[in-house]
């Protein structure tokens, strides 16, 4: 399913957060959409995700607005897991990944408990929850906190998953720990993730598509090694960098110093 913005304007309280985004995301892969902090793009995801509604544009899922689209439906298409997410209290993981399968069930239809247990399996596989399925989310690590979270998300099987800072507050074994449950998802299941990262690093290294907001606009889009430049980091963020490429011929950019602002 592609996923869409048309013309997406946010206010709120008067003062502009998001103006005039027209962007397509290319389905079945996985968009880094980066820029520095406030530039909107938490914002931006959550419009895509229809938990906010946009004061101009429209979000398209297929062509259709997805606010013509109900809350069940859209997420039985589309999964987001957003920065900060809690559990309520005395959540287990199992109960917590079950939570996912909201979306297949309803007052009036109880969904299919075969299917549903199925795909909450899949989804503690997936991202190895499954050792320590009884235990308490408040009792997790960060990384495993992160995972169960992100096997909720997996649970609603949706073809468009959307993540906020995914790796924030993880060290960096668990952050490439669920770097790559982000890929296999992607690569074997063929779920279009788009992500908001904020380690360029991880945009060049895990992403097919960068998407660059910066003062309320998308100031680029392309391939990550095109758009993340040196140029860009001192443009964008005010860092200066140098530019390296690793064993794996992968572009791996070091910052080095702030821009000196009298030059900017
Ligand atoms: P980013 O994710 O790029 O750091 P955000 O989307 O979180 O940016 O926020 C963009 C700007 O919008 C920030 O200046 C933030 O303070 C402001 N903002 C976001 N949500 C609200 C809100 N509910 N009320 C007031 N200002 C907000």
């Amino acid at each position: 399913m592609k996923l869409s913005a048309e013309h997406l304007s946010y206010q709120i309280e008067g003062k502009e957060i998001l103006r005039d985004i027209s962007l397509t995301f290319p389905e079945g892969k996985r968009t880094a959409i980066i820029g520095p902090n406030g530039a909107g793009k938490s914002t931006l995801l959550r419009l895509l995700a229809g938990l906010i509604k946009p004061s101009q544009g429209k979000i398209l899922l297929d062509g259709r607005d997805i606010q013509a689209i109900g809350r069940q439906k859209l997420a039985q298409n589309l999964a987001v897991l957003p920065q900060g997410a809690s559990a309520p209290p005395d959540t287990t993981v199992r109960r917590l990944v079950d939570y996912g399968r909201f979306p297949y069930r309803s007052y009036f239809r109880a969904g299919n408990p075969q299917y549903d247990r199925k795909a909450v399996e899949w989804a503690m596989t997936v991202t190895q929850v499954k050792d320590f399925e009884s235990r308490q989310v408040a009792s997790l690590s960060g990384g495993e906190r992160q995972r169960a979270f992100l096997a909720m998300a997996l649970a609603q099987q949706p073809e468009i998953l959307l993540l906020d800072e995914p790796t924030t507050y993880l060290d960096i074994a668990h952050q490439l720990e669920v770097m790559q449950i982000i890929r296999e998802v992607n690569e074997r299941y063929g779920m279009t993730v788009i992500m908001v990262l904020h380690d360029i690093n991880h945009a060049l290294q895990y992403a097919d598509e960068a998407v660059v907001l910066a003062n309320h606009r998308v100031v680029s889009q392309g391939r990550p090694d095109k758009v993340i430049s040196v140029g860009l980091l001192a443009d964008v963020f005010g860092v200066r960098a140098e530019r390296f490429v690793n064993e794996q011929g992968r572009t791996v950019l070091s910052p080095t110093a702030l821009v000196d602002t009298m030059k900017r």
